[in-house]
């Protein structure tokens, strides 16, 4: 199946279990939908995905890692797939 992407936020769609479609565009969560489709009043005040800084609005797919937040874990594995490697 051919990998999708998020139309907010560009991060590639490795959950489907998160993705959310909407308008025919794709989503790799409801915290992007909800940006895209003019939430944004919804998220003053929301922590920041750490990856897409998309603010979340929507815990239920929200992912932590030690300190970092992310919207989904689309972002989540964006990051560490992503990451250099600790030396330690
Ligand atoms: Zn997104
Ligand atoms: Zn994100
Ligand atoms: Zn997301």
């Amino acid at each position: 199946m051919p990998q999708s992407i998020c139309a907010h936020c560009g991060t590639a769609i490795t959950h489907p279990e998160t993705m959310q479609e909407s308008a025919g565009k794709t989503y790799c969560c409801r915290n992007c939908v909800a940006m895209a489709t003019g939430g944004t009043k919804e998220g003053a005040g929301r922590p920041l995905c750490a990856h897409c800084e998309t603010p979340i609005v929507d815990e239920t797919t929200a992912v932590h890692r030690g300190s970092q937040s992310f919207c989904c874990a689309n972002c989540a594995d964006a990051v560490s797939a992503g990451a250099t490697q600790p030396l330690a």
